[in-house]
């Protein structure tokens, strides 16, 4: 469509993964399990349907689209003031609010092979250009990222962990990173996963605002806090960064359900170590069923992992789905030979693994 930025133009949409039941009818299967979109599969916290329920009758209402509550709880959170806080529909909004305060289209974005798909996306957007730096045994490799910088870089955005990879940078290398970037440039760590790393190596990056103000730290309430639906996650920073984020964001990009849900979710720490030990032991029975079957995974702390087949993917995941077995292909990420599994409950866990092993045995 001629009328479009070249940008827009461009740009591959997201494809997220298609819902359970539109599979089922799609592969005529009943019964199937999704292990693909890094979901928290241990259901709602209990405190948060009550809170949503007791809230119901605020939606004829606008959100109180300053987030004060949810600012205020996360500020406590993580010792830091309001100032210090923007709210967004997802983390993926902050990813967007950042590329639109920061960058025009005579800019260029910093980010590296395999990284989360959104980066592709905020940036052509704005007809920005992309610089992509090769990929390090998959992970973001920060000195060839270093390297790549050039005089019109404006922002860089690195997952830590990443997805679809499950890499982690460890807090030596980011620090000698963030170090040696010139303050000019924004550099969003973005730490969706942050609550299940456990790797000793692994940053609490929120720490840093004070000696990087440069830094943008996102995070998500979709994971570990289970609230995917609801669309909420926030960033910390400086205040002058929030203060710019907060000119572009959408008014009432935030929702009522969503501001109270991650408020009291953010209270329900006993939701959440559930969830985060849950995964452990889900992980662990992963990697040890790749072990068994001799497939090669790329390690990870987060709630998913990643698998090497050795050959196209897309016949195993397809062979999956027949099992109702819903998994993510990533060639779209240039990994052709991988699939990506989110860890489940455990008997989903168990059912992935079995069907797996039939699929690669069957002749
Ligand atoms: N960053 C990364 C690395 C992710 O994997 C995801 C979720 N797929 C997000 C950000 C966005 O999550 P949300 O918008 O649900 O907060």
């Amino acid at each position: 469509f001629k009328l479009a930025t070249k940008g827009a133009q461009a740009l591959q949409p997201y494809q997220p993964g298609k819902p359970i039941e539109e599979l089922e009818r799609e592969y005529g299967i009943k019964n199937a399990i999704k292990l693909a979109s890094n979901e928290n599969p241990t259901g709602i916290s209990p405190l948060v349907v009550t809170a949503i329920q007791a809230h119901l009758q605020e939606l004829p209402r606008y959100p109180d689209g300053n987030g004060f509550r949810l600012k205020q709880a996360l500020a406590a959170y993580h010792s830091r003031t309001i100032n210090n806080v923007v709210l967004g529909n997802g983390s993926n909004d902050i990813l967007d609010l950042v590329a639109r305060a920061f960058v025009t289209a005579q800019d260029s974005v910093l980010f590296s092979a395999h990284a989360f798909a959104v980066y592709p996306i905020v940036t052509q957007a704005i007809g920005a250009k992309m610089i992509i730096t090769p990929a390090k045994n998959w992970g973001h490799d920060l000195i060839a990222m270093r390297q790549a910088i050039e005089p019109n870089t404006k922002l860089i955005f690195i997952a830590n962990p990443n997805n679809p990879t499950g890499t982690w940078v460890s807090k030596t290398e980011l620090q000698a990173f963030l170090d040696s970037v010139p303050e000019t440039i924004i550099i969003v760590l973005d730490e969706a996963y942050f609550d299940y790393m456990d790797a000793p190596d692994y940053p609490d990056s929120s720490l840093w605002l004070d000696r990087y103000p440069n830094l943008v730290v996102a995070r998500t309430f979709s994971k570990a806090y289970g609230l995917a639906a609801l669309r909420i996650g926030y960033a910390l920073a400086h205040p002058d960064i929030i203060n710019l984020l907060n000119r572009v964001r959408q008014p009432f990009n935030v929702n009522s359900l969503a501001l109270i849900a991650a408020e009291v979710a953010l209270q329900d720490r006993a939701y959440v170590m559930n969830a985060i030990a849950l995964n452990k032991v889900g992980l662990a029975k992963l990697t040890q069923g790749f072990e068994k079957m001799g497939i090669n995974y790329i390690p990870s702390r987060a709630n998913f992992i990643t698998f090497d087949l050795g050959k196209p993917a897309l016949p195993v995941y397809e062979a999956l789905l027949r099992e109702g077995v819903i998994v993510r292909p990533i060639g779209s990420y240039g990994m052709p030979n991988h699939l990506r599994v989110t860890v489940g409950l455990p008997e989903e866990n168990e059912r992935f693994l079995q069907s797996l092993k039939k699929v690669l045995t069957k002749p």
